[in-house]
């Protein structure tokens, strides 16, 4: 199990060297219209496998045609298509965003639902947005596992895991709570900024003397 004096150092060291990143998507998109749960999941449907400053694009269209699940629901689907052409997957996602729209209204009073249960039943939703969606708009502690958040953990050498269901358990071990919901954002802006997928830029990272750089086999 990873020292706890490790993780404090690698929160501490994060928390001071991401101030002039540009945030992730979940919290320019809470800057922008404030704190609306609804906001952060459609961001969160539509984001998977697309680059943030594209979502981030596509949101703002959509944003200024509809901004609630009634608005939502109430757009034709080839109008919806249209709205967000620009991302991948657009057919899925307009589709996804339309019945979890309808679903919202109808069996959730037009409230998106605060707990696990509710928000993996809504279509689109799995569990990495269903907790991006608890932890940033709910303020209820969970740990959103994304690509960045599995890969960087892992490279850190704080976790030895396969997949992101069993990321997520491996760090609730090791992450104090009061660290689950920023855990994401911090590892999302070094992801995209120094931890990159491919060639990671180590010679500059202020984590490099602590990481153990699991499987990093070409880095600048
Ligand atoms: S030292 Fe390299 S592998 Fe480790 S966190 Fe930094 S960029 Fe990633």
């Amino acid at each position: 199990m990873a020292d706890k004096n490790i993780v404090n150092k690698i929160v501490s060291v994060l928390q001071k060297n991401t101030k002039n990143f540009i945030q992730p998507l979940a919290q320019t998109i809470i800057k922008q219209y404030g704190k609306k749960p609804f906001l952060i999941l459609v961001s969160g449907i539509l984001s998977p496998r697309v680059k943030d400053s594209t979502s981030l694009q596509v949101c703002h269209e959509l944003f200024k045609v509809a901004q609630t699940p009634k608005q939502i629901s109430e757009i034709p689907i080839r109008k919806l298509e249209k709205l967000i052409y620009k991302i991948g997957f657009y057919k899925n996602k307009a589709k996804s965003l339309n019945k979890a729209s309808k679903m919202i209204v109808e069996e959730f009073n037009g409230k998106v639902p605060k707990t696990q249960k509710e928000l993996l039943s809504i279509p689109g939703v799995g569990i990495k947005v269903a907790n991006l969606v608890l932890g940033i708009a709910f303020k209820k502690p969970e740990i959103c596992v994304d690509v960045h958040v599995h890969r960087i953990s892992n490279r850190l050498g704080l976790i030895k895991t396969k997949n992101v269901i069993q990321t997520e358990k491996a760090l609730q071990k090791i992450l104090p709570e009061k660290d689950w919901i920023e855990w994401n954002t911090l590892l999302v802006m070094w992801g995209q900024n120094i931890c990159t997928p491919v060639s990671p830029k180590c010679s500059i990272c202020k984590l490099s003397k602590i990481c153990k750089k699991v499987g990093v086999k070409k880095h600048r």
